[in-house]
């Protein structure tokens, strides 16, 4: 096994320390989060296309049924967290304080919620096609928070072919905990998840990259690795954003993936643990991805804690269960602080990339009004991607989007090192986030 630090190794430039707070919950096992009345299911919570609808209104549905197929090859299913009855389809609030398209279902107070038996699927003998179309049918993505369909990752170009699987357990947003939970309570079924990807892929070895301030994970891991595996488990300095695909693959192979290309141009594939455990759970038991696990903390929360939660689980219902809020709460936020999502309404729902809720207060989180820009550079120090942040968010205030494009901004990873290193307070990484979803618009290039 590897046992020399990566960051003694290669490591990557830039980034920032932000402080992790994960005390408050780094120790709490996990608990499950009883059944509530309602659950609303978006249908565009995966990246791509949205899955297109099975169900009708009014009709019953047991607890992991495909309730939606994928509306395309980068889409996904499905399935419903609960035996009950659709109620609706139509438009409810999504985060980010837009309305998407979800499939809403109320809960059968009779039900038992027990999972029908199902057989575990053969995955040794599956064809690549075999193992692409059963990751979609599950309905598996990226559980780090982008939701980017897995089977997409799986399905490997004519002449291109897979030799690394990097597992990602670096966890590095502040707060954070539910990564660092799972390969403490489920190292086996992390283990296991990674063989089956394996076989599947034909790679020769896995990685799995565990910042140093989860030592118990670290011990957990090694435990459970039994020395014919083809695992490393490497331990990583504890940096911002270390958990970035592209930092991770820095930190651990010593190799850059250059702009506009993929991880798999170089032979690896890039999976977050809980997409791991989630592909395990899939092809031993059948259990389709109808929940997860998710930190919620944050100064304003009266109980933190590591929750597995049904997917489409109102948030007001999730911090119900955690003692609800402090009267100092004035702000929410979906996933981590540096790269999460303000929640604007409470009846947002769980979704398949929420890794956290976190409330945040006054007291803990006053906000100094913003200051012209010093010229200090600390932004360019702090960026893994060597952009210049500093002009990205001139230009944007300028308006100036398309002069953006001379700058790399659609590199952007939209980490916040930049925002959270700037003394004077600027915004950074949201101006670049308006101006790229500009120039995502139609006609972009012409105007
Ligand atoms: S410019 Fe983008 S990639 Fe660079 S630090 Fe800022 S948010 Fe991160
Ligand atoms: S860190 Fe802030 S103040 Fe310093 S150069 Fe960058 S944008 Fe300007």
């Amino acid at each position: 096994m590897n046992v020399l630090p990566a960051f003694l190794r290669h490591g990557f430039a830039h980034g920032v320390h932000p402080e992790g707070f994960k005390e408050r919950t780094a120790d709490l096992p996990t608990q499950r989060m009883p059944f509530v009345e309602r659950y609303v299911m978006p249908l565009n919570q995966h990246l791509g296309a949205p899955a297109t609808p099975l169900v009708e209104t009014g009709e019953r549905v047991r607890r992991g049924q495909r309730i939606a197929e994928p509306g395309a090859f980068v889409s996904t299913s499905l399935h419903s967290p609960v035996t009950g009855r659709v109620t609706a389809i139509a438009n409810r609030r999504f985060p980010g304080g837009v309305f998407a398209r979800s499939i809403e279902i109320e809960t059968d107070p009779y039900a038992t919620q027990r999972l029908d038996p199902r057989p575990p699927v053969d995955w040794r003998n599956l064809t690549s096609e075999g193992f692409v179309s059963q990751v979609q049918h599950a309905g598996i993505v990226g559980m780090g928070g982008a939701a980017f369909p897995s089977h997409v990752k799986y399905s490997i170009p004519e002449g291109q072919r897979i030799d690394h699987l990097l597992v990602n357990g670096a966890e590095c947003e502040p707060y954070l905990t539910n990564d660092h939970r799972l390969m403490v309570e489920r190292p086996d079924a992390l283990l296991r998840g990674i063989e089956i990807i394996l076989h599947n892929l034909g790679a020769r070895e896995a990685t799995i990259g565990v910042e140093l301030n989860k030592p118990d994970a670290i011990t957990a891991l090694e435990s459970q690795l039994r020395p014919s595996q083809p695992i490393s488990i490497v331990p990583l300095e504890v940096k911002y954003p270390q958990g970035a695909e592209k930092m991770l693959i820095k930190a651990i192979y010593d190799k850059e993936v250059p702009a506009g290309e993929l991880p798999r141009d170089l032979g690896i594939a890039v999976n977050n643990v809980g997409t791991v455990v989630a592909i395990a759970d899939w092809f031993e038991t059948g259990v389709p991805l109808i929940e997860r696990i998710l930190t919620v903390s944050g100064p304003g929360v009266v109980n933190p804690s590591n929750l597995i939660v049904p997917l489409g689980t109102p948030v007001r219902e999730v911090l119900n269960y955690c003692g609800g809020l402090k009267d100092e709460a004035i702000e929410l936020v979906m996933g981590g602080p540096m790269m999460g999502m303000p929640i604007a309404s409470l009846d947002v729902p769980v979704l398949k990339g929420t890794s956290g809720i976190l409330a945040f207060t006054k007291i803990g989180d006053s906000r100094p009004r913003e200051y012209p820009c010093i010229r200090c550079g600390r932004c360019l120090e702090a960026c893994p991607y060597f952009l210049n942040p500093s002009r990205l968010a001139r230009l944007a205030k300028a308006r100036l989007y398309e002069e953006m494009n001379n700058y790399f901004v659609m590199d952007c990873v939209e980490c916040g090192s930049c925002t959270y290193a700037c003394p004077s307070r600027i915004p950074i990484v949201q101006l670049i986030r308006t101006a790229k979803s500009q120039l995502r618009q139609p006609g972009a290039a012409d105007r």
